[in-house]
């Protein structure tokens, strides 16, 4: 199959570009290296098979193409909130440019969803059920509501012109090729511990989250595409849940660094609790993460380490 990838270049653009070339598909690489980077990439340039495209994915495309991934979407607080107009435009108009090739060629569509529909959670953990907290009008939203804003457009466009969607929840996703500086936490405490610097927690570290392995997402991701029986919305993550202090830790334990923890003010609307209800994904996919946290983490580890010598 030919298949677009809208945040090609980006963590998981990158890993999914990889295991869809491994797989014998033609890959076509949309980005407009926002957050993306030509070092993730670098090494797919000389393969025939795939195709890098700087584009805006805000601005409408037309190609040929039998599916199309749209994770085209700054991922981190940081850099989402750099921007938070041009970040709700990325969802939305993105999903509609998405959606509309969609419909015209017949493409089956994927839309890389968040557990930030969900916000700060009432309901632990969280199935696909839940309908969400989130608050309309804070830092976040521009994130939370795009992404929940593109959720309604899939359905829409689903039910009005019977395109055909899949759509996944991904939680807290980590491993190599994540920004060493775009300030999400585990990319944060394991710079700051490889360079023996303060691990920055904030609040309390009493919040929770449950940390994803990439390839273990990816596969998640590639069994939901390829599946005829449901359209999602599906969670993908791995329902371990670490409170943001015992990740600190270990961290520090793995890195055998000599780095202290020091606490900072918690962000405006920082969810309290976060971890997937995956039994849909189990019982649909027959999918469940392989890799725990301390083996994806030593993973993570060994490319920070490399990466940061470079
Ligand atoms: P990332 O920031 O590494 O990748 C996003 C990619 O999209 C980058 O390459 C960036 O340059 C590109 N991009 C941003 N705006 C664009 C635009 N307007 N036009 C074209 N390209 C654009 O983040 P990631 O972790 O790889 O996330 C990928 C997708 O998965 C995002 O949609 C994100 O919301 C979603 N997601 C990720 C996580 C996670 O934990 N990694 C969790 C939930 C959801
Ligand atoms: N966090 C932290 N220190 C950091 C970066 C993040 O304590 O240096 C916390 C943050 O407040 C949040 C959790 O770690 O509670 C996860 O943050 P991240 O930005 O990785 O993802 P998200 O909040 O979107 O889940």
């Amino acid at each position: 199959m030919r298949i677009l990838i809208t945040g090609g270049a980006g963590f998981l653009g990158s890993h999914l570009s990889e295991r869809l070339l491994n797989e014998g598909h033609e890959v076509v690489c949309m980005d407009n290296f926002f957050t993306g980077r030509k070092a993730n990439i670098v090494h797919l340039l000389e393969n025939p098979y795939f195709e890098l495209m700087r584009h805006d994915v805000v601005d409408p495309f037309k190609l040929e193409v039998d599916q199309i991934y749209n994770l085209a979407c700054p991922a981190s607080p940081v850099h989402y909130q750099h921007n938070p107009i041009k970040t709700t435009k990325t969802s939305v108009m993105g999903a509609i440019n998405c959606l509309g090739l969609a419909k015209r060629v017949g493409a089956r569509v994927f839309q890389a969803s968040t557990s930030e529909v969900y916000g700060d959670p009432s309901v632990h953990p969280q199935p696909e059920s839940y309908w969400g907290n989130v608050n309309t009008i804070g830092i976040r939203s521009c994130y939370d509501e795009g992404k929940r804003c593109a959720e309604t457009l899939f359905f829409d466009y689903h039910r009005q012109n019977q395109v055909d969607i899949r759509v996944v929840r991904i939680f807290n996703t980590y491993g190599p090729r994540m920004l060493a500086d775009d300030g999400r936490v585990v990319s944060n405490f394991i710079v700051q511990a490889l360079q023996g610097r303060d691990i920055t927690v904030y609040g309390e570290g009493q919040q929770t989250r449950s940390f994803c392995y990439v390839d273990d997402l990816i596969e998640g991701f590639i069994r939901l595409m390829n599946q005829e029986q449901v359209v999602g919305p599906m969670n993908i993550g791995n329902p371990g849940e670490f409170t943001i202090l015992e990740l600190a830790q270990k961290v520090i334990e793995l890195t055998g660094s000599q780095s202290k923890i020091v606490y900072r003010p918690m962000p405006q609307d920082d969810p309290k609790q976060r971890k997937p209800d995956i039994t849909q994904a189990r019982e649909v996919l027959a999918w469940e993460p392989k890799v725990q946290l301390e083996a994806g983490l030593k993973k993570t580890i060994e490319y920070f380490a490399q990466h940061l010598k470079a």
